[in-house]
């Protein structure tokens, strides 16, 4: 695992309180959130922004929403999301950029010391987000190909992992690879959604449901 320096991570911090701070004054971001389900207190909770002010090295992130990986030691991680109102695919755009020439990390490790029997896993942050906030603790990975082994032993302590991929081929690939891997059980969802959309059409419920 990759170590930050101090001055890495002062600047982290820095980031995401500029970003935090960005937020405020950005009604079309946060009206994207609000589109999402996601309330500023859960926004503020999980410290998200927007790059409007960008430092040193983020100037081509300027107007993507700004994921911060949390972790009692402050941030170690970001990823920044495409907010633009296009299809990114068809546009060639990456929906996701990492900060260059760092290693992946786990997103929301809190869910691995929260209180619950069980422990779900989503690809992608928002969805992560999405289902701590409805009470069902959840990391996020960035997708089955930057897997890293020793996730596995992070996860070694819970009876129950249940997999939320999305509703398709990839998220049923991704389900059956965390079932060899750390034998999640897979979530059957809806076709063609995901935990967002799950959650956006029928709630904390909806996800509840897909549980039990
Ligand atoms: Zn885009």
């Amino acid at each position: 695992m990759q170590t930050l320096s101090d001055a890495q991570r002062s600047f982290f911090e820095t980031s995401v309180s500029t970003y935090q701070q960005d937020l405020a004054g950005d009604t079309s971001a946060q009206a994207y959130l609000t589109s999402r389900g996601i309330s500023p207190q859960v926004a503020a909770t999980y410290r998200l922004g927007v790059v409007r002010r960008p430092l040193a090295g983020h100037e081509a992130r300027t107007g993507r929403l700004v994921i911060p990986y949390l972790t009692p030691a402050g941030p170690v991680n970001f990823s920044f999301r495409c907010l633009k109102n296009h299809d990114c695919k068809t546009e060639g755009c990456p929906k996701y950029l990492p900060i260059d020439g760092m290693e992946r990390n786990l997103y929301n490790v809190a869910a691995l010391k929260a209180d619950s029997p069980f422990l779900c896993i989503a690809e992608g942050e928002l969805d992560a987000l999405t289902l701590s906030m409805c009470g069902l603790p959840a990391v996020g990975i960035p997708g089955v190909k930057h897997w890293k082994k020793w996730w596995t032993r992070c996860l070694d302590d819970f009876d129950v992992i249940y997999a939320f991929g999305d509703g398709d081929e990839a998220g049923g690939k991704m389900a059956n690879f965390l079932a060899r891997e750390v034998k999640a059980r897979p979530i059957n969802m809806p076709r063609g959604a995901d935990v967002n959309d799950v959650y956006r059409e029928q709630g904390a419920e909806g996800l509840r449901a897909l549980i039990d």
